[in-house]
């Protein structure tokens, strides 16, 4: 909950409203795990928030731990919520919620990424987080969009991955780029990087949080007017009719499009604009690719992050060779377009790009 949430709480406990703050602090800052121990709140206070709230912690139950350091954890999720709109059907969507709701349990992964400084500065360690039970995005090259969707996460499961891994208090960066699209949980997304950068949370620089996206327009345009993240566009073709082979989204939200609303914002400051670009072999990894990421790209101050796919059982695409990989590269760079090639960490324990499934999603109880 937000501080404004919390004080119309307290106010309508008859708490006084200062309360607010304090339990903001015990939440965040002290990061308590119990009502209880809020100990500054009155007796009669504490008895009250037992009754009516709960902290809403979850340890996860499951950590892999890759041969580079890399970890995956497993979080089951305590409040999966199933939108109407999923069905037209009143008596169907009941049906499914029901079923998601009481017959399935819901999982997510996160990944978590230390990282050695290779400029003698301070080491980085990024936590990879879920926003959605599965993906409604069905992008064909991703295993997460092969799942389907089983909900969306609220703001305290989002909070409760970052918060509950024993790494938490040495995380310096938080990236939106696990299970779901974060534009279409944009409420949540957003209630949980409140939290993350608000004074009365956790203060930390929005520069520390990066949110991406395939485009969904209006989340990606109330996103820009209300955050001051970073974003990262999940393009993976310039080309409209190619992009659409591989990511369905194209067909709603066009590339075109999507780049012309980026055009509108100022992208010289402190929030920064990329694109990943997942390397598939035959299929989005050739010149004329890059040429036209060029050309789709000009005038806009961004970077384009390469990503060697990863394979999987039931995906038929290949990773483009080191050689496609480097000439296309060396085309944007030579171009004006800074290009990394981003290093592939936890291949092993299926944690890399793509490969999140929440490896007890859809297990009956
Ligand atoms: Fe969803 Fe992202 Fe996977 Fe696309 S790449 S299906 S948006 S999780």
């Amino acid at each position: 909950m937000s501080l404004a949430e919390l004080q119309e709480l307290c106010l309508s406990e008859s708490m006084p409203k200062f309360a607010a703050k304090q339990i903001c602090d015990w939440l965040y800052a002290k990061q308590v795990d119990t009502i209880d121990a809020m100990t500054n709140l009155s007796l009669k206070a504490r008895s009250r928030l037992n009754e009516i709230a709960y902290i809403g912690r979850s340890t996860p139950v499951n950590c892999q731990v890759s041969k580079d350091g890399t970890k995956k954890y497993l979080f089951e999720c305590l409040n999966v919520s199933i939108p109407d709109c999923l069905s037209t059907d009143a008596a169907n969507t009941q049906t499914i919620k029901q079923l998601n709701n009481q017959a399935i349990k819901k999982f997510v992964e996160a990944v978590y990424i230390p990282e050695l400084s290779t400029s003698g500065g301070s080491p980085r360690a990024t936590l990879c987080i879920s926003c959605q039970v599965g993906c409604k995005m069905g992008c064909r090259f991703c295993v997460t969009g092969q799942q389907g969707f089983h909900g969306n996460l609220t703001s305290g499961d989002i909070l409760n991955q970052i918060f509950s891994i024993p790494e938490f208090p040495s995380l310096t960066n938080v990236v939106f780029m696990g299970m779901g699209e974060p534009m279409d949980n944009l409420d949540n997304v957003l209630r949980s990087t409140e939290v993350l950068t608000a004074d009365w949370g956790l203060g930390w620089s929005p520069k520390r949080i990066t949110v991406s996206s395939v485009g969904i327009i209006p989340g990606l345009r109330r996103f820009l007017n209300e955050s001051q993240c970073h974003l990262a566009i999940s393009l993976h073709n310039p080309f409209a009719d190619e992009r659409l082979a591989i990511m369905p989204m194209q067909k709603a939200y066009p590339i075109a499009d999507i780049i012309a609303l980026l055009q509108q914002y100022d992208w010289s400051g402190q929030r920064r604009i990329s694109f990943e670009y997942t390397m598939l072999r035959g299929i989005n990894d050739e010149l004329r690719h890059a040429a036209g990421l060029v050309r789709l790209l000009k005038g806009l101050n961004c970077r384009v992050n390469l990503i060697r796919f990863h394979t999987s059982p039931g995906t038929p695409y290949c990773t483009s060779t080191q050689q496609a990989i480097s000439a296309f590269q060396n085309h944007l760079n030579a171009h004006g377009i800074t290009c990394t090639l981003r290093a592939s960490r936890g291949e092993d324990i299926m944690a890399a790009c793509g490969l999140l499934a929440g490896a007890r999603a859809s297990r009956p109880c």
